[in-house]
């Protein structure tokens, strides 16, 4: 008989790192819950879909979060595993920079994670079992320029994780982070402000122009999720070897 394995909840997984989880997880026959707000991105990852759910979500609506994650639950059982993924990075001078480009940041890097956890933590309490693995970055302990907002947001995941850490422990509920570098992924793409993206770029040419590969990250992820319950890693930080900051 195989053994049936818990329901993996993934923000953020139509593209980068949440996309390169959903395959790690899929690949080892975890049932999943795939959100994001661009569905046809979800749908068009190469995946196994027999144990996948989907549904175009955005993080900083926690109703329509919690009712995705309730259908899921409703199929597969308890979240064992919410990854709080999904993240903007819009960078930019806080001179210069439109507020309403902050407060994105804020909602969906911040509220998001704080609005997935709430959605699953009670029930991991009452069951004295479950993982939420939160994304933050180097941006999350280190001030880069250009990156007042993002810092803010990160250096936010930091603090609510540890904090979250400190009151689930006891209850068996493991809560983590994973601090990557610079990452090939779509992050940069949404950037509007032209003077710090070329800055950005300039600075990955010191790593040689290529930065973290996302299948890295996700190995992360899953290395953390993978420990028993009694071990609690509880904070990675990872980036290219090149990476000097
Ligand atoms: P991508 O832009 O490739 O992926 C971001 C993901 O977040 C997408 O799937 C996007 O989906 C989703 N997302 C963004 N806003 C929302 C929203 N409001 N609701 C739901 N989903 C949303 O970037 P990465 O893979 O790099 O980013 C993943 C995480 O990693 C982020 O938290 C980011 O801050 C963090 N990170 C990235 C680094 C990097 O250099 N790449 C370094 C350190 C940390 P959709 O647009 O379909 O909604």
């Amino acid at each position: 008989m195989t053994e049936t394995k818990p329901l993996v909840v993934i923000t953020g997984a139509s593209s980068g790192f949440g996309a390169e989880d959903a395959k790690l997880f899929n690949t080892a026959g975890f049932p999943l819950l795939l959100l994001g707000r661009r569905l046809e991105k979800i749908q068009a990852l190469p995946l196994d879909f027999t144990n996948v759910m989907t549904a175009a979500v955005d993080v900083t609506d926690q109703a329509a979060l919690k009712t995705a994650i309730q259908a899921a639950e409703a199929k597969y059982g308890a979240t064992d595993l919410l990854i709080n993924n999904a993240g903007v990075m819009l960078l930019g001078n806080v001179q210069r920079q439109d507020p309403k480009e902050w407060q994105t940041m804020l909602d969906t890097n911040v509220m998001g994670v704080l609005n997935g956890t709430q959605i699953v933590l009670p029930a991991m309490v009452a069951r004295k079992h479950g993982t939420i693995i939160n994304m933050s970055s180097i941006a999350g302990f280190k001030a880069f320029a250009n990156h007042a907002a993002y810092v803010a947001s990160k250096f936010g995941v930091h603090g609510l994780s540890e904090t979250i850490r400190q009151e689930v422990s006891s209850d068996n509920v493991r809560v983590s982070l994973v601090a990557p570098g610079a990452g090939e992924t779509e992050l940069l793409t949404h950037v509007t402000d032209a003077g710090a993206l070329k800055d950005y770029e300039a600075w990955k040419q010191t790593m040689g122009g290529l930065t973290l590969d996302p299948k890295y990250v996700a190995q992360t992820v899953k290395f953390i999720y993978d420990m028993p319950q009694e071990v609690n890693v509880r904070e990675i930080d990872l980036a290219a070897t090149r990476q000097d900051s």
